[in-house]
This record gives C-alpha cells, sequence and structure tokens, in this order.
C-alpha cells in the first residue's frame, strides 16, 4: 500500500485508495498531504495551549483552516505546494510553542514537537507515510471511525470558513474549534461518547460556518433573487470561472469589464448569476456545461481560459492544460496559478485575461435558460403563497434533494426520484447535486418552480433557515413535524459537515447516498442510523413510495 485515502464517497471499492485517487491524486501527494495534517495537529496542540493563556496567533490559526481545506478532494494535487505548506507548518508551529511557552513540554505529543532531519522531499515522504490515516490503527475501529468523521467534517468547516475569511468575514471561535477538533483527534483518553459529543458540536459549528458565510455572501453580493440563467454562448472570447470563491469570481469581472472578454460560470458557480451585485455586470453572460466531473469534455470545448478558485478540479487533458489557471487553495502541477491578493490589492488575473485574448470563442454546448436564486430571502417573500400552496393540498411535500454530484452510475437514483416524484412535490436542492435534474423540465405548482435552487453546497444552509421559516408558519413544533423529506447525494468533506449541520438540528429521517461513507465503522454507522433514523438510499421507485408516504 503506497498510500491510504478513503476521506470521499468514491474511494475505491468504497473502502480506500490506496495506490492512486480514484480522483486522480498521485499517492506523492497523498503522503504529503498526511504530513501536513499530523503538523497542523502539532499547531493546534500548541495553539490550543497558547488560546487557553489568551494568547493568539491568526496567521497560523487561518493557516491551519486554508491548509486543511488544501486537502480535501480535488483541490490541490499540486506535491510543490504541499512541500511549501509543511514548511510553513514547522515555522509556524515553532512560533506558536514559544508563544505558548509549550516549547519544553514533555507531554507535547510527536506531532506537536517532530523535526525532520532536513528539507529533502524523501524525508517529508518517510514521515508522511508513518503518520497517515491508518497509523492509530491500534485505537479500535469505532475511536478510529470517529477521529475521521471529525477529521472530514472540520475539513468541510474549514473550507467554508475560509470562503467566509476570503470576504473578511471572520470568526475565531471556528478557527479555535477547528483546532480543539484535532487536538481531540491525538487524545487516546477521549472515549466514544467523548467523540460522539465532539460530532454533535462539530455539526453545531457546521451550521455557524454555513451562517457566517451566508452573511458574508448576502452582506457583499445581496440576496439572490430568482433569475433565469442563459446556458448558451455569446460572441466574444470567454473566461470560464469554476469552483465556490465569489470575491475572485468579482475581481475578474471587474478587471474584465470592457475588454470584450465574457465571463461564464461552471459547476458550483452558477448561483453567482443570482446575486444582484454580481448579476449587474453584463458581461457575466452565461453558465456554460454540467456538474464538475463533466468538466474534461466541456473544457476542451469552450476554447478559452479556465479558472478554478476551489475544489473541484479533475486531472486535466494536455488539450487544455495551457489554459487552466488555479488560484487560492486549488491547485494542479503545470497550470498557471494565481497569487493571493497583497493587502488592500485585488487579485491580479492579467495574466488569464491575455490568455483570453488568444484563445478562440467558446462552443455552443446548450441553449435555454434555468431558473435559479430560491436562497433563504426569495422564498420568504413568497411564503405566504408557499404556506396557501400546501394548505390548500396544490404541494403536498417538499423534497431536499442537495449535495453533491458524482461520476458514478448509481447516482442516476437521484434523476429517477426529481422525474418520478408527483407533481405535487417540491424540490429543495443546493450543491452540485442539482445537475442531475435541473435541466429537466419539471414545470411548477401555481407560479412556484418544481425544483428551488438555493445556491452552493453551503447554501444548505439556506434550506434550514427555509424550514424553519415554514415550522414557524405552519404552528408546528419542529422541522421533522414539516411535511418535507430529506434525500441527499454526498460526495466530499463539504457534504460530510452538511450532513453533521443538519443532524445537530435534530434533523431525522434523511435518506443519503449513493453509498453511506466508508469510513463509519459498522458500530458508528449503526449509532448515527439509531439516532437519527438515517438511512441509505435504496431504488428511486422504493423511496419514491416511501417519501409518498411520509
Ligand atoms: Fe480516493 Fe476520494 Fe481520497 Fe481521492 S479523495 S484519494 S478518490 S478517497
Amino acid at each position: 500500500m503506497s498510500m491510504f485515502c478513503y476521506q470521499c464517497q468514491e474511494t475505491a471499492r468504497n473502502k480506500g485508495c490506496t495506490v492512486r485517487g480514484v480522483c486522480g491524486k498521485e499517492s506523492e501527494v497523498a503522503v504529503l498531504q498526511d504530513l501536513l495534517i499530523f503538523l497542523l495537529k502539532g499547531i493546534a496542540y500548541h495553539g490550543t495551549k497558547a488560546r487557553a493563556r489568551g494568547k493568539v496567533d491568526p496567521e497560523a490559526d487561518l493557516f491551519v483552516a486554508q491548509a486543511l481545506f488544501a486537502t480535501i478532494t480535488n483541490a490541490n494535487f499540486d506535491g510543490d505546494r504541499f512541500v511549501r505548506m509543511i514548511e510553513r507548518a514547522l515555522a509556524l508551529r515553532a512560533g506558536l510553542a514559544a508563544l505558548a511557552g509549550s516549547e519544553s513540554d514533555t507531554n507535547a505529543p510527536e506531532a506537536a514537537t517532530w523535526l525532520p532531519a532536513n528539507q529533502a522531499r524523501s524525508t517529508y515522504l518517510a514521515k508522511g507515510a508513518l503518520v497517515g490515516l491508518l497509523s492509530d490503527s491500534d485505537v479500535g475501529e469505532d475511536i478510529q471511525s470517529l477521529r475521521h468523521l471529525l477529521l472530514f467534517g472540520i475539513k468541510g468547516l474549514a473550507a467554508y470558513t475560509d470562503h467566509a475569511y476570503m470576504l473578511d468575514t471572520e470568526n475565531a471561535e471556528l478557527l479555535g474549534f477547528i483546532q480543539e477538533v484535532l487536538v481531540a483527534t491525538l487524545d487516546d483518553g477521549k472515549t466514544v461518547q467523548d467523540l460522539v459529543a465532539l460530532v454533535l458540536r462539530c455539526g453545531e459549528m457546521g451550521v455557524q460556518a454555513m451562517a457566517l458565510l451566508d452573511e458574508a455572501n448576502t452582506s457583499h453580493f445581496g440576496h439572490p433573487e430568482p433569475t433565469a440563467v442563459n446556458l448558451g454562448v455569446a460572441p466574444g472570447p470567454g473566461i470560464l470561472v469554476s469552483g465556490h470563491d465569489l470575491r475572485d469570481l468579482e475581481e475578474l469581472l471587474i478587471q474584465t469589464e470592457g475588454t470584450g472578454i465574457n465571463v461564464y460560470t461552471h459547476g458550483e458557480m452558477l448561483p453567482a448569476h443570482a446575486y444582484p451585485r454580481l448579476k449587474a455586470y453584463e458581461h457575466l453572460v452565461a453558465n456554460y456545461g454540467g456538474s464538475w466531473w463533466h468538466q474534461k469534455r466541456e473544457f476542451e470545448q469552450f476554447g478559452g481560459p479556465i479558472l478554478m478558485t476551489t475544489n473541484c478540479i479533475i486531472p486535466p487533458s494536455e488539450t487544455y492544460l495551457d489554459r487552466l489557471f488555479t488560484t487560492g487553495m486549488a491547485g494542479w502541477p503545470g497550470a498557471h496559478y494565481i497569487p493571493d491578493r497583497l493587502p488592500g490589492k485585488p487579485k491580479d488575473f492579467s495574466s488569464l485575461i491575455a490568455k483570453a485574448h488568444e484563445c478562440h470563442e467558446p462552443e455552443q454546448l446548450e441553449d435555454g435558460t434555468i431558473t435559479i436564486g430560491f436562497a433563504h430571502n426569495a422564498v420568504a417573500s413568497v411564503a405566504d403563497k408557499v404556506v396557501e400552496a400546501v394548505k390548500s393540498g396544490a404541494i403536498k411535500r417538499f423534497v431536499v434533494m442537495a449535495g453533491c454530484d458524482g461520476r458514478h452510475k448509481s447516482r442516476q437514483y437521484f434523476s429517477d426520484v426529481a422525474k418520478g416524484l408527483p407533481q405535487d412535490s417540491v424540490i429543495l436542492t443546493a450543491g452540485c447535486a442539482k445537475y442531475r435534474y435541473n435541466k429537466l423540465d419539471l414545470g411548477d405548482i401555481g407560479g412556484i418552480p418544481r425544483v428551488l435552487d438555493a445556491g452552493q453546497c453551503n447554501d444548505s444552509y439556506s434550506l434550514v433557515v427555509t424550514a424553519l421559516s415554514l415550522v414557524a408558519a405552519f404552528g408546528v413544533e419542529s422541522v421533522n413535524d414539516l411535511p418535507i423529506e430529506y434525500d441527499i447525494a454526498w460526495y466530499a468533506q463539504k457534504a460530510v459537515i452538511v450532513l453533521l449541520a443538519l443532524l445537530s438540528l435534530g434533523v431525522k429521517r434523511i435518506r443519503l447516498g449513493p453509498t453511506l461513507p466508508a469510513f463509519l465503522s459498522p458500530n458508528v454507522a449503526q449509532l448515527i442510523v439509531d439516532t437519527f433514523d438515517l438511512m441509505p438510499i435504496t431504488t428511486a421507485e422504493e423511496d419514491i413510495a416511501s417519501i409518498v408516504a411520509g
């Protein structure tokens, strides 16, 4: 075995990637990521001690979140970037140990003290091979499973927190909690009960992180509004923007204004079209293509440069590698990289813009429009209409079908459920799972579209706000008393924190698929199933029948 990773739904044989990731992650990168996470635990050890003494290092705190974000599925495949992060982690850890006065702590775990003999990559690889996910197998499979559930949960939490920080919206409590969890994963004294309690707190923090990001997005860009988004192309050169970072998109829109270049969105950037401050740019012309895993064909056909702002990269072909740009925590070896912004300045997208002028116009893939923008504010504005439709029987149920898309054929299930639900059902969605059904003509109920798209995966928070407003409107006691069913598609670690957030809010009877996470031991999976009535998906026919039965 040259690596071990089982953090996402597409892990090999639903057990673990051991030679090369199904996602394309090379074993060397996986091992460097393992060493980085080991060092992050060491930073967290000293950081938590410093925090207890009333001292913080904001640079180190944000670094921990960003480095975790860099290790999520499909975010960064660039070994050189991980070597640089490892070196920075060592420096930040030393600074924090001094700040905490814990340099000579004889009880400190190895993660807090280990030093490389030299700065050779082979030294890092040798150590990384010893500290990966399976290095704590001796603690028992349930403790190990809970530690990994927590690690993958805080990876999603870290990514959402970083998105908010990129919009200058901060919450030090979230960064502190991430370190508390990292330290807990080193603590052999933590019992199953301790870790289960921490998992629930992790979910609560997930709600906070998504609320923070919602505040960041809506205060910067306005509340999403129902918007018909063009799916075609416009004359002229274009730049395609993917990932989740709305600030990157805005800075690019400013820098391309008046240049004759059109800007297109891809995948999870689709919801950008619904924000008033972004849709005001006339050269933000359309959404191009489908969800992340279609990108190889679609990026080839696009013809112009592509900017990946966050996770969702798949191994590019040589045909477009020279047109591929990454920024932030995203990375691919050999792709262009747009450096971080300097204090008080925007990122410099001039090389990306110059590339657009060299390339040919995008090839049209499809035409027509799709309607998006049903985040909590927009739904609240028609709440009376929604409540009336439920009371009259025109709407019998809502089905939350949020989450992620993925490559497996088994995900056809989600298209089949969307198509097969009775006409009196409304689908509430967020994240790229929607690409399985958002271009089907599912119609509307008295003017209310049957697919209400709240936005990116983090906008699952919007669905929670919508559900809570319906609790008040219907005068029931909890979200579990509403005519809402949950049929969630998961893929990576952002979905893990969304799921934990829903569980922490007491949401029960969630269907989850296409498979349950490989990192849940049988006992931990059973505990979650028993406590929250979580259900694996079955077949579309069976689940539709069960949804309709309520
Ligand atoms: Fe495998 Fe998923 Fe890990 Fe990639 S992220 S190596 S596909 S488990």
